[in-house]
């Protein structure tokens, strides 16, 4: 079996050819241009599929809340314009005649490390991933868990600080003002002034000043916060953390050091790890579930 797996974020698109096996070629990246909106992001997929021959499935993941049933994204906030609503798989299907499977970009990067990864051989798991939001995905007895509109996991939308920032999702205080790759991004460059992606801010130089590992902890504790109320509502074995800033060890290294203190007696039992796949695992995950239909 040959797929092209599609993994839409709101900054890039990442794209590969998946074989059989689940081995990742070909691989590719591209700008979303997210603020041109929805269609224009199906036309650059469209474009992109158009080039390859021979394909079984095309297995799309993607920022948004996606029914994967029919393929249609739900939900999308306005980090995608126009994009909510979109039926992705009969666009696709119409023009290609190619079996084609839509997932949200959490759960089919779960579904990725349950079948590839860290949550390799669980049964149930709860998977965070952190970048300019915080997405989350809700595994249980071997499978991904939707909700009643395929909406269920926005961990980044529980609100930690009631009354507090402004998020993208019409809400005051949410997880993911705080706790989010970006929010990190936001307060450095407030108490600095310096404007520094993920990696800028964990380099060496810039991690050992007080200023800056002072905001760097703060933002760890925030983390912490949203983890304890998911951990105290799921109780969970597990919990994969994702996002290129998790590769920092020393986030995970302070996570653990910390939460297990704050957290009451018998759920201390669960396990906190980083994500093996990293930028891959959306695509293996989707491409999986694309070669079940
Ligand atoms: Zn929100």
């Amino acid at each position: 079996m040959k797929i092209l797996a599609f993994d839409i974020g709101g900054t890039n698109i990442k794209y590969a050819l998946v074989s059989g096996k689940f081995k990742l070629s070909d691989k590719h990246e591209i700008p979303t241009e997210a603020e041109l909106g929805g269609q224009h992001i199906i036309n650059k997929i469209k474009s992109i599929i158009s080039e390859y021959k021979d394909i079984d499935r095309i297995a799309i993941s993607t920022a948004g809340q996606v029914d994967s049933e029919n393929g249609i994204v739900v939900y999308s906030t306005d980090n995608i314009p126009y994009y909510t609503g979109m039926m992705v798989k009969r666009i696709i299907e119409n023009e290609f005649s190619i079996p084609t499977y839509v997932e949200n970009d959490v759960n089919a990067a779960a579904m990725g490390e349950a079948v590839f990864g860290a949550a390799k051989n669980d049964s149930d798991f709860l998977s965070l991933t952190f970048g300019t939001g915080v997405g989350g995905a809700i595994y249980i007895n071997n499978n991904l868990y939707k909700g009643s509109v395929s909406s269920a996991g926005e961990f980044g939308h529980m609100i930690t600080h009631a009354g507090g920032k402004q998020c993208t999702c019409g809400g005051e205080g949410c997880y993911e003002c705080y706790a989010s790759t970006k929010a990190l991004i936001d307060s450095v460059k407030r108490s600095t002034g310096l404007e520094m992606n993920g990696r800028e801010i964990f380099a060496e130089n810039n991690f050992n000043k007080p200023e800056i590992r002072s905001e760097i902890d703060k933002w760890i504790d925030e983390i912490i916060a949203g983890l304890i109320n998911i951990i105290y509502i799921f109780n969970p074995p597990k919990i994969v953390l994702g996002g290129g800033i998790m590769n920092e060890s020393y986030i995970i290294d302070l996570i653990d050091r910390k939460i297990y203190n704050k957290l009451m007696d018998n759920y201390k039992n669960v396990n906190i790890v980083q994500s093996k796949l990293g930028n891959d695992a959306g695509m293996l995950g989707v491409a999986y579930l694309s070669s079940k239909i």
